[in-house]
């Protein structure tokens, strides 16, 4: 292991934060945003879905790409609130 190939003179442009939080984003990530902060937007999305629509969880998941987990984590976490017929 050698120490010539720590970062120090990494141009400070190739370090990315979120846009929102100003987190540090890994360096290969394709968002602007952190996955927190994306979820975070997605949250309100996902609720206002789920508002307007009479929908099940899975149609939710379906409908935003996300796995079922993510959305039954959400509702767990008191993150959604979900009417359940
Ligand atoms: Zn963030």
């Amino acid at each position: 292991m050698s120490l010539k190939r720590f970062n120090f003179d990494e141009p400070e442009s190739n370090l990315r934060r979120c846009e929102k939080c100003g987190k540090a984003l890994p360096r290969r990530y394709i968002y602007d945003i952190c996955e927190q902060c994306e979820h975070d937007a997605m949250y309100k999305d996902v609720k206002e879905y789920i508002m307007k629509n009479n929908v099940t969880e899975l149609e939710v998941a379906d409908h935003f790409h996300l796995p079922l987990e993510t959305i039954q984590r959400w509702i767990k976490e008191g993150h959604l609130s979900y009417k359940k017929n």
